[in-house]
């Protein structure tokens, strides 16, 4: 396998919405500036194919004074775990970016005004901006290249370089080339997405049948945690909700109400009303997996009693919201929603936990910016903490310098010898084997219900299949190699989730432990910390402060 370099004051991981505005940013700020993206900045990550629904603050919408909107947003799904100084932080900046992705050419407004509709519940301030984003990654991308950002496409960046406390740069695959890439850099900013593929999908067989997109499958909080950096409660879960079997986020875009199988509302409307949608699937997200079990599913989003218009009007979000394959699935099926209810499920577990940053992106490590899904915050958390993140880097990087290929060249060739030992075996498991095996694990020991007893024999054999991914999985090809990457980062991730499981020995929200059957007020406003420290994983609570 050939070994190629690049050099760079600020190195994103990922070019998805933070990553790129990290990067446009960063080079504003007079910073040279590389994209190391997994699949191509174009149309890739969450927000490929657009998202509609913006968090912000508008002064002419919502009056001068932006607290209760920080209140608002800071006790939503969203501000979980983030202190109140962070939200504040976020909902300031919300504004300017809003301007400036309208003044590229992202259509911020709805027929001439500022539309504010969805995750909203009757009473409450309204949070989310309806934009039209379907162009978003196009448009980023343009602007970056625009300041002379280098993007490279199809590098998976799988690991950190470090010289003491400090990172100084990273190594990835290049999966169309087949070789190793080290980047150099003076700062880097971790913008890799959600974790997905961590459990099994509503439709196993189908492993990339997912709500969030399939390729962000936690390396950015892998990579960090391997580094030393700190990561806060993964062993939380987060569920979605959405259509059966077609798994795509989108839920709050849906003009309905959520009905039973004799029509009756289970939730908070009564009638279907654009400017809230029925908020129940947010405020309750395994609301259709406990109807299950009661045996009074199914449950159905019901929008037959919307008028033309507010279909249309839906139906127009669903294109910018990256529902496209939904919607023209419904027309090849004659599924009309003027005829027809659509069964809704409630999606796979995942983590809510992840990378460690604070209100000026800065990690716990030095030189390690993250932005974005490195910890779930949406569409404009990821786009105004990936502008902070992108200054805040490009300032660090003018003071440090990059880091020498020589000091790092243990790791590279560890490294490189882990890649071309899997592309080299000649029989092996495959990295589907690899990541079904791991998912299984994490549903049967660590999924809804957790106790001691299942997370330590589910960690055991989490520490077994790990071993055995590392010894014996093979690579066909380049791509598969990059697919393997993936699985021994969520092999990474599922160990966290387990010793964190271990460690809150609670029950609180929807992380369920029957051996600990009550939220302890000992515990409220702790946030739980993992990291490695000499090669070994520790977990610390800490007081969440601001
Ligand atoms: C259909 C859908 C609709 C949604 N609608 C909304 C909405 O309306 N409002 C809202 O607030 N949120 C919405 N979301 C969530 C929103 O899209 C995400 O929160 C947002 O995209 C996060 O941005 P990000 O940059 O952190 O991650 P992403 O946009 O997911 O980008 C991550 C990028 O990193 C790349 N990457 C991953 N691993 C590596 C690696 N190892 N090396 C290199 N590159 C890597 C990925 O390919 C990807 O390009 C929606 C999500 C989906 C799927």
């Amino acid at each position: 396998m050939k070994e190629t370099v690049f050099e760079a004051d600020v190195l994103c991981v990922g070019g998805g919405i933070a990553g790129l505005m990290a990067a446009i940013h960063a080079a504003d700020s007079g910073a040279r500036v590389i994209v190391a993206e997994k699949a191509n900045t174009l149309r890739s990550g969450n927000g490929a194919t657009g998202n509609d629904h913006f968090r912000c603050y508008i002064p002419e919408f919502h009056g001068p004074d932006v607290q209760p909107l920080v209140e608002e947003v800071a006790h939503s799904q969203v501000g979980n775990a983030r202190t109140m100084n962070t939200v504040r932080v976020w909902m300031e900046n919300s504004f300017d970016i809003v301007k400036l992705w309208d003044s590229w050419g992202i259509p911020m407004k709805y027929k001439g005004t500022w539309e504010f509709a969805g995750h909203t519940l009757p009473g409450r301030p309204f949070t989310t901006l309806k934009y039209s984003g379907q162009q978003q990654k196009p448009v980023l991308t343009r602007e970056a290249r625009k300041r002379g950002v280098q993007i490279v496409n199809r590098v998976t960046v799988f690991d950190l370089l470090c010289e003491s406390d400090r990172v100084m740069g990273a190594i990835g695959l290049d999966s169309r080339e087949n070789q190793l890439v080290v980047f150099r850099a003076g700062a880097v900013i971790l913008c890799t997405g959600t974790c997905v593929r961590l459990y099994p999908g509503i439709a196993p067989g189908w492993n990339f049948n997912r709500a969030y997109c399939a390729a962000t499958t936690g390396d950015g909080r892998a990579m960090a945690y391997r580094a030393g950096a700190e990561l806060i409660n993964v062993e939380m879960p987060q569920r979605w909700a959405g259509p059966k079997y077609m798994a795509r986020c989108g839920k709050a875009t849906w003009v309905g109400v959520v009905k039973d199988p004799d029509g009756k509302p289970v939730g908070l409307m009564s009638k279907p009303d654009r400017k809230y949608g029925d908020a129940i699937a947010d405020a309750y997200h395994t609301l259709f997996a406990d109807y299950a079990k009661l045996g009074k599913a199914p449950l159905y989003m019901d929008c037959r009693d919307a008028s033309d218009e507010d279909l249309d009007y839906m139906k127009y979000w669903l294109v910018h919201e990256g529902n496209m394959a939904m919607l023209n699935h419904m027309n090849e099926e004659g599924i009309d929603l003027k005829k027809h209810a659509v069964e809704f499920t409630t999606y796979e577990l995942t983590t809510a936990g992840g990378v460690r940053f604070n209100e000026k992106s800065e990690t716990s490590l030095k030189g390690l910016y993250a932005a974005g899904d490195e910890y779930f915050g949406g569409i404009s958390a990821a786009a105004v903490f990936g502008w902070l993140a992108g200054e805040n880097a490009a300032n660090y990087a003018k003071r440090a310098k990059a880091s020498d290929v020589a000091v790092a060249r243990e790791t590279v060739d560890q490294k490189m010898s882990l890649l071309s030992g899997m592309l080299s075996r000649s029989s092996g498991a495959s990295w589907q084997e690899a990541n079904i095996a791991l998912q299984q694990t994490m549903q049967d020991y660590a999924g809804g219900v957790r106790s001691e007893t299942m997370l330590q024999a589910g960690l055991a054999h989490l520490g077994r299949l790990k071993e055995k991914a590392y010894n014996g999985m093979l690579a066909g090809n380049p791509h598969e190699l990059m697919h393997c990457i993936e699985v021994l980062n969520l092999f990474d991730v599922g160990e966290l989730v387990f010793l964190a499981s271990l460690e809150r020995k609670e029950t609180r929200g929807g992380f369920i432990r029957p051996d600990y059957p009550y939220a302890n007020p000992l515990l409220n406003n702790k946030l739980l910390v993992c990291k490695m420290v000499n090669g070994k994983p520790v977990t610390e609570w800490i007081q969440m402060k601001g």
